[in-house]
């Protein structure tokens, strides 16, 4: 089987299977090498390592990791891509096909039997309207993930990275930030996919931490706050959390909270660090 990467042996292989998209699976295939590679070496892969990769589509990147990984489990929702990935990947044996919705996998028990001892790197082109449950279920689950290196939207791109006081910055770049340090590594125009999406996209990459940067009694609790601050973003920290039904801390406790903090009862949710967030959580418990 020829090298995926390209239009014309993308085209070929559609061809062959009469294969359709399906806009429901957020399906835009890769078809520029370049990214690929950018991909790969952003996602440091070698010899040693075992690669996750969710949504291989027809396999291009899948072959890319097959060269590079010790071992690969490529996991696709859709059946009709699955005698697909059996032939554009039939000369590697170092990769399992697994038709599953990524979603519905018990991730940190995956990662145990097929890594035991060892972290896994996920590697993916995420399919867009998911994005985020399939990061926060990555990270939620627990499972030994030492970094994951995915294609998304490039708003949401920035949105994972942002900083506060800025525009980006929200209840997505403080959960990413909890789990892990973020890095932009490419910015990827719709050309380099078939089709082309409506959107520009990102290559992010994401070093999981092996603890959270800050330490907090209730992590539940530390994300409701954060959640309840950036529903109401125009409004002051204090009247977002007040107006929250599952914050149950009368005005004055927050104020209190904030004032022992050294931080004015006026202050905006997007004007406080990851730290502060923790430290206003331990403060109200
Ligand atoms: N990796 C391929 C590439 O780069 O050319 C395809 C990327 S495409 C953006 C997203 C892929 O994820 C599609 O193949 C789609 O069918 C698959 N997908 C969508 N939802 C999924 C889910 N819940 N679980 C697993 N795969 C999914």
């Amino acid at each position: 089987m020829a090298t995926l990467g390209n239009p014309s042996n993308t085209i070929a292989v559609l061809q062959k299977y009469k294969f359709n998209f399906q806009k429901k699976f957020g399906q835009n295939f890769l078809i520029d090498t370049r990214v690929l590679d950018k991909i790969i070496s952003a996602a440091d892969i070698t010899k040693e390592d075992f690669v996750l990769e969710i949504g291989p589509g027809i396999g291009t990147m899948t072959q890319y990791l097959c060269e590079h990984a010790k071992r690969v489990a490529a996991v696709e929702i859709d059946k009709n891509l699955i005698p697909i990935l059996e032939d554009t990947l039939s000369s590697y044996n170092n990769v399992e096909i697994i038709h599953q919705d990524i979603l519905k996998m018990d991730m940190e028990r995956f990662v145990q039997e097929q890594n035991p001892g060892n972290p896994i790197k996920v590697v993916a082109n995420l399919p867009y309207y998911i994005t985020t449950p399939i990061i926060m279920g990555l990270f939620e689950s627990h499972a030994d993930i030492h970094s994951i290196t995915i294609m998304v939207q490039k708003e949401v791109a920035q949105r994972m990275q942002a900083v506060p006081g800025t525009k980006d910055y929200g209840a997505l770049s403080l959960a990413v930030q909890y789990y892990a340090k973020p890095e932009i590594v490419a910015n990827v125009p719709p050309n380099c996919f078939m089709p082309r999406p409506n959107v520009g996209s990102a290559v992010i990459r994401l070093i999981k931490y092996q603890e959270p940067p800050v330490s907090v009694n209730d992590e539940g609790q530390l994300f409701a706050l954060i959640r309840a601050s950036f529903n109401q973003r125009r409004k002051t920290l204090v009247n977002g959390l007040n107006n929250a039904s599952n914050i149950s801390y009368g005005k004055d406790e927050i104020v209190r909270a904030l004032e022992e903090m050294g931080l004015p009862a006026n202050v905006r949710g997007e004007a406080l660090t990851l730290e502060q967030f923790a430290q206003l959580s331990n403060q109200l418990r």
